[in-house]
């Protein structure tokens, strides 16, 4: 009751509680790793910070899209040149995209009018955010980047506590008061057992057009031995730079060309992917299927879409080579005899037989890795409309 997923004050920790309050995502959705980009105040140049940072990622190749959690303070559609309100089916809410294809999700793509303010409270504005990682549709992203509101309250509490935050970067500026703000980030993220990638400090210097040299124009930031403190690496350093200023207000920052960030996205590149092969079986109606000489197998993973298909296997041996092949980690499929079982079994391939009907969403439910769907599949009697309330058996 109450929690506040800080389990050392806790006087109910002997219980067994669940502290894991993470959410579902759309069961649309695919996303690889999601950063959290926070900072003490308003003004810094966070939001800024996110922008960059999700379309350098980009031109590096990657997938990118931006949940805008700062509601009351949205600022990122309109660094992107988006602008109208966003779309949605009953399957979810679709992210607007920007021109060169950044994903953004925003509470000024719901507004009637732009220049309308967001005037909701506090539960409703966490409310909101939760819905941006429930109810969009964030297809095939590599890194999704959450645009934090300032501060250490309670709404960047409920997001943590409900989207899965891999890592968070924090973003502060030489004249603010780093060390208490760099402390709270710190805390926050270890109660919350979330990892801090490190701390871009923002507006550091000014670069003279003529010399090139660095004028500290806030002074001489402490933000080294705050960092060492508390064991946090400064990842980047970022001038001001009116081009920076000028391009978000025209709706350009994707034209920004300098690599400002580049040791951070260095370290985005390389936190590790939890890869997820799921291979199905499926007869010629697209129905998870038992083997036999016309099934189709499919080979998906969770970070690439389709990886293979195959068709016509005459040997058990050609299935078990070809899933060993793509590195499968599970097989989706239907009455399979024992020996078949023994072989996957011998290959270490996990086979998951309980599920019926159509591959595609049988599949998209397992890599959303919808556990109850698994359960209400196992439970279902012979012939189960899933009408419980009619049923004699
Ligand atoms: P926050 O998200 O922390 O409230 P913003 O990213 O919206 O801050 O930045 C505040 C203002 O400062 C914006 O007008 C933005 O264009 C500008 N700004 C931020 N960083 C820089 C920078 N390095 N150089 C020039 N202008 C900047």
């Amino acid at each position: 009751m109450g929690c506040n997923g800080d389990c050392s004050s806790c006087s109910e920790k002997s219980k067994n509680c669940n502290t894991d309050l993470r959410e579902k995502p759309n069961r649309y959705s695919s996303v690889k790793k999601i950063i959290g980009v926070v900072s003490g105040k308003g003004g810094v140049g966070k939001s800024m910070v996110t922008a960059l940072l999700a379309s350098t990622m980009q031109k590096r190749g990657y997938k990118c899209g931006i949940l805008d959690a700062d509601i009351t303070g949205p600022s990122i559609p309109k660094m992107f040149g988006i602008h109208g309100q966003a779309r949605g089916t009953e399957e979810g809410l679709f992210p607007s995209s920007s021109k060169k294809g950044m994903k953004v999700m925003s509470s000024q793509l719901l507004l009637e009018r732009e220049t309308d303010p967001v005037v909701w409270r506090g539960p409703v504005i966490a409310g909101l955010v939760r819905q941006f990682w429930t109810d969009v549709i964030w297809d095939g992203i590599d890194y999704l980047f959450v645009d934090m509101p300032p501060g250490t309250g309670d709404v960047p509490l409920t997001v943590f506590q409900s989207i899965g935050v891999d890592g968070i970067v924090i973003v502060t500026s030489p004249q603010q008061l780093v060390s208490m703000i760099v402390e709270k980030a710190v805390k926050m993220a270890e109660m919350m057992k979330i990892e801090v990638l490190g701390i871009v400090e923002n507006m550091s210097y000014v670069e003279c057009g003529d010399c090139g040299k660095k004028i500290e124009v806030f002074g001489h930031s402490n933000i080294d031995e705050v960092a060492k403190r508390h064991k946090v690496e400064v990842l980047d350093r970022m001038p001001i730079d009116s081009r920076l200023s000028t391009l978000s207000d025209q709706g350009d920052i994707e034209s920004f060309d300098k690599d400002l960030l580049k040791n951070t996205c260095d370290k985005l590149e390389a936190l590790p992917v939890n890869v997820l092969n799921v291979a199905v079986l499926m007869n010629k109606d697209g129905e998870v299927s038992s083997f036999e000489k016309e099934a189709n197998l499919n080979v998906y993973s969770t970070v690439k879409r389709m990886v293979i298909s195959g068709k016509g296997f005459n040997e058990i041996t050609d299935l078990v080579g070809l899933l060993k092949e793509c590195k499968v980690h599970v097989l989706i499929a239907k009455e399979l005899n024992n020996q078949l079982k023994q072989e996957l079994e011998k290959a270490g391939i996990l086979l998951r037989d309980s599920y019926n009907g159509p591959a595609q969403s049988v599949l998209r439910d397992y890599l959303v890795g919808s556990e109850e769907k698994e359960d209400e599949a196992t439970s279902k009697c012979d012939g189960c409309d899933g009408d419980c309330s009619s049923c004699n058996k």
